[in-house]
């Protein structure tokens, strides 16, 4: 048995979610793109690439991965390109969107013979967090202005639009992007490619894929252009588990567990969006709250029902551990980074990454 903590990525449950996007491909024509910002987790791209048609980017750094390691097309975006940076992220990448006009003039020279974007805000979104909603007041994310942005028709030949957010509504989905269709539609059809961003969570249960499909394949027909979608969270949703071992209970009016990982380092997002983290659902009638190792008070798991009282050395398995996790671990109170693990399609599991004392001195100087 592997030493916890370690996440474990299962590609079994990760192919569930690639038939689907595979699926959308041949029935829609769209193609997707992995954001890498959610999922990064470069020892399962060998199963990814066979599915998805590359990668798409925040940064530098991430256009160079997706580059090196998926291969495919490589998106390059970024919300701020530095001067320094941008001959690279150009050399990376088959195409780069502009996240305002203003990037596009200052690195107009630079990027002339690339294949150039533009984001696009079209100030509707799906999100329930404000800190989340590209569409927020003032955003940042994006030009908005049809008649500015068509001032910069001439240098580009895509748009990026991203509004969706963990929507698992179709018909949210779909009033959206008439709405982006009723506003920019004159700019969409001079532009021979769009994508339509990330959020959607099309490879969840029940969502109707083949509403879906005919409805990206309209928008392509009507407005002649080959459409990319850019999952993360749907690409991995299910696939990966944070491994832990409970070292220690008490009870202080609840029966507590503490665990060797924690939230704050390793599932940072559960603590952002003051959410749960999942677990198999147990009838069990012995309900526990899971702690985290760190000095954080706040550093709480959830709670949760078991068929036995938990003791230390018990292991936890905690479930949908793959997206916004392992891209954002950090070495809060020199917790032990949890290991990275893969199971092969043939349910052997394969330890990819330990992480030691070393990475943690090497963090800092
Ligand atoms: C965050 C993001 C994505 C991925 O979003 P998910 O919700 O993980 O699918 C895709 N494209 C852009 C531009 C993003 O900012």
């Amino acid at each position: 048995m592997l030493k916890t903590p370690y996440y474990l990525v299962d590609k079994s449950k990760l192919l569930q979610n690639l038939e689907k996007i595979a699926y959308v491909r041949e029935h829609s024509g769209a193609k997707s793109l992995l954001a890498l910002k959610c999922f990064a987790t470069w020892s399962v791209f060998d199963l990814m690439s066979q599915y998805m048609d590359g990668t798409t980017s925040s940064s530098l750094y991430e256009v160079k991965l997706g580059y090196q390691k998926f291969g495919g097309e490589t998106h390059a975006y970024s919300v701020a390109y530095a001067d320094d940076e941008i001959d690279e992220v150009i050399a990376t990448s088959d195409k780069i969107i502009f996240n305002t006009i203003n990037q596009l003039e200052r690195f107009d020279s630079q990027s002339a013979n690339a294949i150039r974007g533009l984001r696009v805000n079209p100030l509707v979104s799906t999100s329930e967090f404000i800190i989340a909603d590209p569409a927020r007041p003032y955003s940042r994310l994006g030009e908005w202005d049809p008649a500015r942005i068509e001032t910069a028709l001439d240098k580009i030949s895509g748009f990026m639009f991203h509004n969706n957010c963990e929507n698992a509504d179709f018909d949210r989905f779909d009033e959206m992007l008439t709405l982006i269709e009723n506003k920019f539609g004159h700019l969409i059809e001079k532009m021979s490619w769009i994508s339509l961003g990330g959020g959607i969570h099309f490879t969840g249960e029940g969502y109707p894929l083949d509403k879906f499909c005919a409805r990206l394949k309209l928008f392509s027909e009507r407005f002649g252009v080959q459409v990319y979608l850019e999952p993360g969270e749907a690409a991995i949703t299910k696939s990966t588990t944070l491994e832990v071992t409970v070292l220690d209970t008490l009870y202080n009016g609840k029966h507590l567990a503490i665990v060797d990982s924690s939230i704050e380092a390793h599932m940072l997002d559960l603590l952002i969006y003051r959410e749960d983290a999942r677990m198999s659902p147990c009838e069990g009638e012995h309900r526990f709250q899971i702690c985290g190792k760190s000095c954080l008070a706040g550093d709480i798991f959830g709670e949760f029902n078991f068929d036995k009282p938990l003791v230390a050395g018990d292991r936890i398995s905690i479930e949908d551990a793959g997206g916004y996790t392992m891209v954002k671990k950090n070495w809060f109170n020199g917790v032990k980074m949890p290991s990275i693990a893969v199971k092969q399609l043939d349910g052997s599991v394969e330890l990819v990454r330990e992480f030691g004392y070393e990475d943690f001195v090497g963090n800092l100087s």
